[in-house]
């Protein structure tokens, strides 16, 4: 499924359904020209949401101009550590951070 995204002053997509050709050996990519991330299709819901965290960590570094060779394993330490974040702590993402779209 394709998703439109608002990072920053920029419009990406991100596709959650990549075939395995496309995505050859990768989970996820991050195309920082053409603002999209692709994340292979398939994956079981848990490296799915870390993979997609993952992406938009790198999605977030480059809106902030950082060099993408050097935030590899930062991206991946904040993305492992939202994703745990966000499950163990619902109530307050949900009440402190998504309290102006719960109608949604
Ligand atoms: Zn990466």
């Amino acid at each position: 499924m394709k998703y439109n995204l608002t990072i920053g002053a920029f419009k990406w997509v991100l596709d959650d359904g990549v075939s395995n050709e496309v995505m050859e050996n990768n989970l996820g990519l991050c195309d920082y020209e053409n603002l999209t991330i692709e994340i292979k299709g398939g994956l079981v819901e848990g490296v799915r949401k870390a993979t997609v965290l993952h992406e938009l960590g790198h999605a977030f570094f480059a809106s902030a101009g950082f060099d993408p060779k050097e935030e590899e394993r930062v991206v991946d330490i904040m993305a492992a550590q939202m994703l745990s974040f966000l499950q163990q702590n619902k109530e307050f993402f949900k009440n402190y951070f998504l309290e102006d779209v719960k109608d949604i």
